[in-house]
């Protein structure tokens, strides 16, 4: 069978070249008799390609050598409540931004542990666009600054990294991680869940810079204090070996295809092109500010949203499925991450001009 164009926000497609050496690998991991699933984690072939995998995401994203790298479990909305839980220190507050669902959630769960206090809210235009940081509120005594650099949902992205000062900033980075480079340097600690733009669902990885840790809440469960992952390599538990196994594939694709700065070029290229259709259309429109368009996840609606159900039906006739907006935006959301290709984004546009022609 054919693969199809997957537009899924996660989790989301993976590069068919991962998929087919994770298929040749599957039953015998380069001659050692068993699948990587069947590994012990503290077995030497496990630790190579856990280790191997830390230093190739290191060296993508060019992670200084104070910071650690942790593979988690849990999903990003585990870090809602890790990072208050480890980073507020003391501290009575932390600064929120809240630029859509995802910030709202990780605000809600943080609340929980100590005074949020929202620096700028979207959230009078629908979570249409980010406030620019003129228009924030910064505490200056403030345990960190958190900030949601991509909303999933909304097709939000944020291009500019925000200035805090001595202010540790914190983001949650799950849905445009990899996508372009970022300076590791300018952040106390970013997280991400794994099934968006890195491997399968089940892996959450953490990068912390070291003077962060240590001043965990008291009460922290075990599993939910970075001291104890970094002390431990990320094996205080068993990990997600297959999942772990399934990024480091990926990580090796994208250095062999360039790193972050051509998966930028790339991925600029893709969102264009889609962003362009939109433009052009006077039946299709992107309810999102210019400067915040998600080269990720990008929302668009129909003129006419009785014509929603029709629409879907022709992509899938023509390959394309998991095009289906969410509920609190409604219309379209096409997730274009690193593994789509450009023929994939094509085909909608092509889609969407023969649509427009018959109905508009
Ligand atoms: C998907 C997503 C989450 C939630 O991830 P889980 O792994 O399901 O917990 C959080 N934040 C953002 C920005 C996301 O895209």
């Amino acid at each position: 069978m054919e693969r199809i164009f997957n537009f899924s926000a996660g989790p989301a497609t993976l590069p068919l070249e991962v998929l087919e050496l994770a298929r040749d690998e599957l039953v015998n991991w380069r001659g050692c008799g068993m699948s990587v699933m069947e590994m012990s984690h503290r077995g030497k072939e496990y630790m190579s390609i856990q280790a191997e995998a830390e230093a190739d995401l290191r060296e993508l994203m060019g992670i200084p050598a104070n910071y650690k790298v942790l593979f988690l479990q849990g999903g990003a909305s585990s870090q809602f409540a890790m990072v208050p839980m480890n980073l507020l220190r003391g501290k009575a507050s932390a600064d929120y931004l809240n630029t859509g669902e995802w910030s709202k959630k990780a605000i809600k769960e943080a609340k929980k542990y100590g005074q949020v206090n929202v620096v700028a809210s979207s959230e009078d235009k629908n979570f249409s666009y980010a406030p620019t940081q003129d228009a924030w509120t910064l505490d200056s005594n403030a345990a960190y600054v958190h900030y949601t650099s991509n909303e999933t949902i909304g097709g939000v992205e944020i291009f500019w990294t925000p200035k805090t000062g001595d202010v540790p900033l914190v983001a949650d980075m799950s849905s445009h991680i990899l996508s372009r480079p970022i300076d590791v340097a300018k952040y106390g600690l970013i997280y991400f869940g794994a099934q968006k733009n890195v491997g399968p669902a089940g892996l959450t990885i953490v990068i912390v810079r070291d003077d962060l840790l240590g001043q965990t809440v008291k009460g922290t469960p075990t599993m939910f204090d970075y001291t104890i992952h970094v002390d431990n390599d990320s094996m205080y538990n068993t990990p997600p070996t297959y999942a772990i196994y399934i990024a480091g594939l990926v990580f090796k694709m994208l250095k062999a295809k360039g790193g972050l700065a051509a998966m930028e070029i790339a991925n600029r290229a893709k969102a264009q092109l889609l962003y362009d259709a939109l433009d052009a259309s006077s039946f299709f429109a992107s309810p999102v500010a210019r400067e915040n368009r998600s080269l990720m996840n990008i929302p668009f609606t129909l003129k006419d949203a009785a014509l929603d159900d029709e629409f879907l039906k022709a992509a899938k006739a023509r390959g394309m499925v998991q095009l289906k907006g969410h509920r609190s935006v409604g219309g379209m959301r096409a997730s274009i991450y690193n593994a789509m290709p450009i023929t994939g984004v094509q085909t909608l546009v092509d889609l969407m001009k023969d649509f427009e022609k018959q109905h508009g």
